[in-house]
């Protein structure tokens, strides 16, 4: 089935809610109408009846007033020829017997006026399938000269029933009308609260990924249609964010992949162009192999982000002698420096332990390491300090080298970057380190931060929560061995 549009359903609701109400009113009105329409027959009836008690009050025996009274109420009838309405009269006396009824007065009619008895006085008496048709009566009794009187006031009941069925016809007339009114209305109305957010599907509907420069607008910001289209438009330039972060990550990766990809085809091909002597050919495959290292690297490193940032957890739950680690990675850089001119100091408190991947908790440790070293000139000094800071462990790791500027702090973390100086010299890095580095830290709970000034050295703060252990665990640190060395030691 063909879904329904918001409009129409919005002028169904409002339609079928005035339809109900109207229904409502309608019959309120009807009730009402009808009991105001039988009072004032009543109170008409109340009225003949009350004319001809006078009449019989006025004289003083039978036979005086019969006269008057044929006179009168005979052939008695109120309003203009065509609107005119008929009374009939009964009066009996005490006793039950007739002394006066009026021209129409069936014999009929007298009996169905004994049924009476056991009704209201002066109330509307309904008396239906009559031969004389749906009549109305209304009786009483009343004292005269020449003794007690029933009075007995019998109308057509055709005026009520064509009044109340004209009010009946009016109103299952005017409902449907006003129900189709409703609609139309409704319809516009829906129509006018609609245009707005019809107006931002149509703006929705237009954007595509590369116009994402553009921002849906609305008449009134601080509506509802307002702050959808704000939303809409938070969400719009989350997506350009990330649509450039994607091609920017594009470019990047295939330029850093192209250049080991010629190095290797250039190495093959010139390799492949002439007979070689072994040695020749031993380093040209070095040269390859370097670089399918490289590629491999670089390889893990793009899978590690995509992974973090689809939310893959990058941690597990091994335990990992931080200390140990941090001591053999670091003698590794100590040798690394001292070819360099370079001075590593270790300060390693030791058994400090933490739950993570020990691959990726290694990483982290020898991308900071490497990057003091990579950035800080002959001469230079690398600090590497760490220690428990009661449920969490700091390492810091500071030189004394280049430094980074304020304007390229921020973005040091991004993936594929490079401070250009960087870029242009052979450290040879891919601007993925320090990006790895923050998503491994981040799944391990832990937190990085940067403070570098230009020209002065660099220092990186990492605190990582540390491991509780349990009974049997601790074993696993048996090994540290003797690098622990006191501050300032050299190596
Ligand atoms: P790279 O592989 O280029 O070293 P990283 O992500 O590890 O990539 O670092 C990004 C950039 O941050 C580097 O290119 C470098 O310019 C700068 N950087 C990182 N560590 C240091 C440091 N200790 N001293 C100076 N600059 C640094």
């Amino acid at each position: 089935m063909k879904p329904v549009s918001m409009r129409t359903r919005l002028t169904l609701w409002f339609s079928c809610t005035v339809g109900v109400l109207l229904s409502l009113s309608g019959l309120v009105y009807i009730l009402s109408t009808r009991s105001t329409l039988g009072d004032r027959a009543l109170s008409e009836l109340v009225e003949e009846l009350g004319e001809i008690a006078r009449e019989a009050r006025q004289h003083q025996t039978k036979s005086a007033f019969l006269p008057e009274v044929t006179k009168r109420f005979y052939d008695h009838g109120v309003g203009s020829k065509s609107e005119r309405v008929q009374y009939e009269f009964v009066v009996n006396d005490d006793r039950d017997r007739r002394v006066f009824k009026s021209s129409k007065v069936s014999s009929n009619l007298l009996e169905h006026l004994q049924a009476r008895h056991g009704c209201e006085k002066k109330s509307l008496i309904s008396m239906p399938d009559t031969e004389d048709g749906n009549l109305l009566a209304c009786f009483d009794w009343i004292e005269t000269e020449f003794g007690r009187l029933e009075i007995i006031v019998v109308t057509s009941a055709a005026r009520l029933n064509r009044d109340v069925a004209n009010l009946y016809r009016s109103v299952c007339l005017a409902v449907p009308v006003a129900f189709f009114l409703a609609g139309l209305v409704g319809y516009w109305i829906s129509g006018r609260a609609m245009s707005p957010v019809t107006h931002l599907a149509e703006q929705a509907a237009s954007l595509s990924i590369n116009s994402l420069h553009r921002r849906v607008k609305t008449s009134n910001p601080h509506d509802e249609v307002g702050k959808l289209a704000d939303r809409l438009n938070t969400l719009i330039s989350g997506l350009q964010t990330a649509v450039g972060e994607i091609r920017r990550f594009t470019a990047d990766a295939s330029h850093e992949l192209r250049t080991p990809l010629a190095v290797i085809r250039i190495e093959a091909e010139l390799a492949m162009k002439r007979e070689r002597t072994r040695e020749e050919y031993q380093r040209s495959l070095r040269v390859i192999l370097q670089q399918v290292e490289r590629l491999i690297h670089l390889a893990g490193h793009m899978l590690d982000l995509s992974r973090s940032e689809a939310g893959i957890s990058l941690a597990s739950h091994e335990l990992v002698d931080f200390s140990l680690s941090l001591c053999r990675i670091g003698d590794g850089v100590k040798a690394l420096g001292q070819s360099q001119g370079i001075t590593v100091t270790l300060d390693v408190e030791p058994e400090l332990f933490v739950r993570g991947d020990r691959l990726r908790v290694e990483g982290v440790i020898s991308n900071l390491l490497a990057n003091a070293v990579k950035y800080t000139q002959n001469g230079g000094e690398v600090k590497v300090l760490c220690n428990s800071d009661g449920d969490s462990l700091l390492l810091c790791v500071e030189d004394n080298g280049i430094g980074i500027s304020a304007d390229h702090l921020p973005k040091i973390f991004d993936r594929f970057y490079r401070v250009e100086s960087s870029r242009n010299s052979s450290t040879g890095g891919a601007g993925l380190g320090l990006s790895i580095v923050r998503a491994v830290v981040a799944s391990l709970g832990g937190t990085i931060k940067v403070t570098s000034e230009l020209g002065s050295g660099t220092v990186v703060r990492v605190n990582l929560p540390l491991a509780v252990l349990t009974a049997g665990e601790p074993e696993a640190a048996q090994e540290i061995d003797d690098c622990f060395v006191v501050p300032n030691a050299a190596g």
